[in-house]
């Protein structure tokens, strides 16, 4: 009896091991998944710009083999410009890459200092005048004279212009985005408020659960031509839980979005 109770014994643990690997192996080729889509992803991302730098370089090239029809300059100015566009976009998104590389890694330290974050977003807003001005859209800061805040002030400028640069991207002409920063006492901290808010094309029900994960995009074609890599929110997002807070989405289609921040801070 007490070698089949030894037997049974055995067989029971390796069977209960056998299940909590099978758990554990659950998230680990889940976690792997994710990270072949990721490189998948951005290896895509990086090659839709460097075709097109390729074929510039092409056409640059055939147009001086042949005989000058009077527009080369025009023509060499224009293909210029485009190559310096998309040398800008993939130094954006290996930079956003690395900081999220960075990121993962806890290699990201957050430089944390006493500031106004009033008037750091004032001047940031400012910087994105010409944004707000290709559109006619209207900027609205709403934020008491001073706002103390303690924490990394070059990331919660990073996350502002993301949430900015978004909800000018994605609302039509002549619409309206408001900017509210606001501070509510708790007991032993306090919470910073962040809302942008727009008049835009919204995000549907189902789209909201996915917007803040890496590389995702409800249209693809359409944000290369809005000149996006999905990687704007996943960022936010980041910051914003790197600095302890939570950010939320309110939104309807057609309807406009409303993105809101919450972080607590003390000192
Ligand atoms: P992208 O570079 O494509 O803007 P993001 O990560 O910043 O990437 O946003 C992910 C997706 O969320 C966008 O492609 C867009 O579909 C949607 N989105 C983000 N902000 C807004 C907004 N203010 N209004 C409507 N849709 C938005």
């Amino acid at each position: 009896v007490l070698g089949g109770l030894t037997i049974l014994f055995a067989v029971a643990c390796v069977f209960v091991s056998y299940l909590m690997s099978r758990r554990a192996m659950i998230p680990i080729a889940q976690s792997l998944a994710r990270q072949r889509e990721f490189v998948a992803d951005a290896s895509h991302e990086l090659r839709t710009p460097l075709s097109v730098l390729m074929s510039s370089i092409e056409s640059l090239g055939m147009r001086k083999q042949a005989p000058s029809d009077g527009n080369d300059d025009r023509f060499e100015q224009r293909t210029l410009g485009y190559m310096k566009d998309e040398v800008k976009g993939m130094t954006r998104l290996v930079g956003d890459l690395l900081y999220l590389a960075r990121s993962d890694s806890g290699a990201e330290q957050l430089q944390l200092a006493r500031f106004d974050i009033r008037a750091s977003a004032e001047r940031t807003l400012n910087s994105l005048a010409h944004l707000f001005e290709a559109k006619q859209i209207v900027l609205d800061l709403q934020a008491p004279d001073k706002l103390l805040m303690y924490g990394d002030e070059q990331r919660l400028l990073q996350l502002l212009v993301i949430l900015v640069d978004n909800a000018v991207k994605y609302s039509p002409s002549g619409t309206l985005v408001r900017v509210k920063l606001a501070e509510e006492k708790q007991r032993s901290h306090r919470i910073l408020t962040i809302a942008v808010v727009d008049q835009g094309i919204g995000i549907s029900a189902e789209e909201q659960e996915r917007i803040f994960e890496r590389f995702y995009r409800e249209d693809k074609a359409r944000s290369r031509q809005f000149g996006g890599h999905g990687l704007g929110l996943a960022i936010a997002k980041r910051i914003v839980v790197s600095c302890g807070g939570i950010i939320q989405v309110a939104s309807k289609s057609g309807q406009g979005s409303a993105f809101i921040v919450k972080i607590p801070f003390s000192e």
